[in-house]
């Protein structure tokens, strides 16, 4: 019995050869950062992951407390004092969310970290301080462009 033969695989073009030449447009080049600097972010934005987690459940059980309040003793309260707890549910509830943005900011970033498209300035490519990603994980400028930014 005869092989097949292969002379059909060598025609063919490597993937390599084909996409080199059309790389995407860069959009500023990166300084290099140190694989611990990238821990450090790493550390830094999962330690904010957890803060965060921490205060949304609070405010989560407080929204809860409001509204048991509201349904066990509302029939003795008068109107005022419903209304306050409604309005304080309500300043809760819009806390929650605000936290929960938060939360899927830091996600997004640690996911972005990952990719290594995380922690340099949109601007002018320089890496954005470990201190200012803690503080802002969706910091996307260093703090000379931001500043520049908003002199505008
Ligand atoms: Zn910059």
């Amino acid at each position: 019995m005869a092989k097949p033969a292969e002379t059909d695989t060598a025609t063919r073009v490597p993937a390599a050869a084909r996409t080199s030449g059309k790389t995407a447009t860069k959009v500023a080049p990166r300084a290099e950062r140190s694989q611990a600097e990238t821990e450090k972010i790493k550390v830094a934005l999962n330690e904010r992951l957890a803060e965060l987690r921490t205060e949304y459940d609070a405010t989560l059980s407080e929204i809860t407390e409001l509204q048991r309040d509201r349904l066990t003793d509302s029939a003795g309260d008068d109107q005022a004092d419903t209304g306050t707890k409604t309005f304080e549910r309500e300043q809760e509830i819009s806390l929650a969310n605000t936290i929960l943005e938060r939360v899927t900011q830091v996600e997004r970033a640690l996911e972005r970290l990952d990719e290594g498209n995380y922690g340099w300035c949109e601007r002018c490519g320089s890496p954005i301080p470990v201190e200012r990603l803690a503080a802002f994980p969706s910091a996307t400028l260093c703090v000379t462009c931001k500043q520049l930014e908003e002199r505008r």
